[in-house]
């Protein structure tokens, strides 16, 4: 069934016409930008395959149903892919014109796709509004980000299942008071009384957890930092479709730059830290405190999909240093990174200090303490609203 979904969505074209129609974001639909028809791409959001860790991926799984190009930037070294007659001139994640036609393939195919649902335009006046907010940035850089392209990518994501068997050792503590004797001073004598105090009794433990994950998402990209990344989430996974090249027309994807078995080892990182606070919570269930030494995990049936999520990217130079602005393609929000102008922070810092010094002369001036008329007075003669 799968292959089946596979060739029928091989070539697409308008009904009308036959040129190559471009996703419509608003509209969910394929648009042709010649004669305007409409056409559907089945939205089919059963859960997609999977696919073993162990082995060379299956030939299925290399299947994007159409032709692909890989362009490869001299700049950034970001790698993005392309169907069939889209041309790319500049870099989407560095605004570098030097991209190159690559002869490398463009490798594992998306089981799963978020479709873009943010058009290209409410993804410019998202971008403009954050950078009317970005009040510290220096008004040449503004000019700078306004003047850059923004273009939709498909981000590449891993995500994997593991059922995860983990071995702990660790430290089980136990409550057990004492009473001491303390000194203290009682109206003004010094004088000595027991007290009761806490204290805890460690032993060391040992056990196994067990735990089923399924998809742990893993950013497929180097190119974005995650902390930026992170500014533009969440994205709503439950409107995962599974792939038809329909959806990326127009639109280009990037190659991941983290391998397979690289964000393995990332979710592996995450699976960790979760199976540590499952050792943990077994440890308290019979000790009052817990602590983990070690931990060491042992995964069976994992399983792996690449998925897409839509990102809107701009990018702009300002003193020989690139920064991002994303747009998430799917929610709208946005976020990125400013440079920040020294001279406005003085500005404010300065602005900042006059309105404590003023506060300290007003205070004095009224003889050492606050006449909250006297501000008043002041506030009106200068039109400051309360
Ligand atoms: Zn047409
Ligand atoms: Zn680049």
């Amino acid at each position: 069934m799968f292959d089946e979904i596979r060739e029928a969505s091989g070539t697409f074209s308008c009904p009308s016409c036959g040129a190559r129609p471009l996703w419509d974001p608003e509209a969910q639909q394929l648009k042709c930008p010649f004669c305007g028809s409409m056409s559907e791409v089945e939205m089919d959001r059963t859960p997609p395959a999977e696919y073993d860790l162990e082995g060379a991926p299956p030939a299925r799984a290399l299947d994007w149903g159409e032709q692909k190009r890989v362009i490869h930037c001299q700049a950034c070294g970001a790698e993005t892919i392309l169907g069939p007659g889209e041309s790319a001139t500049l870099c989407a994640f560095c605004g570098s014109p030097h991209v190159l036609e690559d002869q490398s393939a463009a490798g594992i195919a998306p089981e799963s796709v978020l479709p873009f649902s943010v058009t290209q335009q409410s993804a410019v006046s998202s971008f403009r509004k954050w950078l009317k907010g970005k009040f510290f940035a220096p008004s040449k850089a503004k000019k700078m980000a306004a003047l850059g392209q923004i273009a939709g990518v498909y981000l590449p994501h891993w995500t994997y299942d593991s059922d995860t068997t983990s071995d702990y050792t660790g430290q089980a503590g136990h409550y057990y008071y004492v009473t001491v004797p303390v000194t203290v001073q009682r109206n003004g004598k010094t004088v000595r009384e027991m007290r009761r105090e806490r204290r805890t009794r460690w032993t060391p433990t040992s056990g196994r957890v067990y735990s089923h994950f399924d998809d742990v998402l893993i950013a497929g990209s180097k190119r974005l930092p995650e902390k930026l990344l992170s500014r533009v989430r969440p994205y709503e996974l439950s409107r995962l479709c599974r792939y038809q090249p329909g959806f990326l027309s127009g639109f280009s994807a990037e190659k991941p730059s983290v391998n397979l078995a690289e964000g393995w080892e990332n979710a592996q990182r995450v699976i960790d830290e979760e199976m540590r606070q499952l050792a943990r919570r077994d440890i308290l269930s019979h000790a009052d405190e817990a602590q983990v030494s070690s931990l060491r995990s042992e995964h069976e049936n994992v399983r792996y999909k690449l998925t897409l999520l839509p990102m809107y990217l701009s990018s702009f130079t300002y003193k020989d240093k690139t920064f991002h602005v994303l747009v998430n393609g799917q929610s709208g929000k946005c976020g990125g990174e400013a440079p920040i102008s020294p001279l406005r922070v003085t500005l404010v810092v300065l602005a900042a200090l006059a309105v404590i010094a003023l506060g300290i002369y007003l205070y004095y001036r009224a003889g050492g303490r606050f006449d909250l008329d006297e501000i008043v007075r002041f506030a009106n003669y200068v039109e400051i609203d309360f």
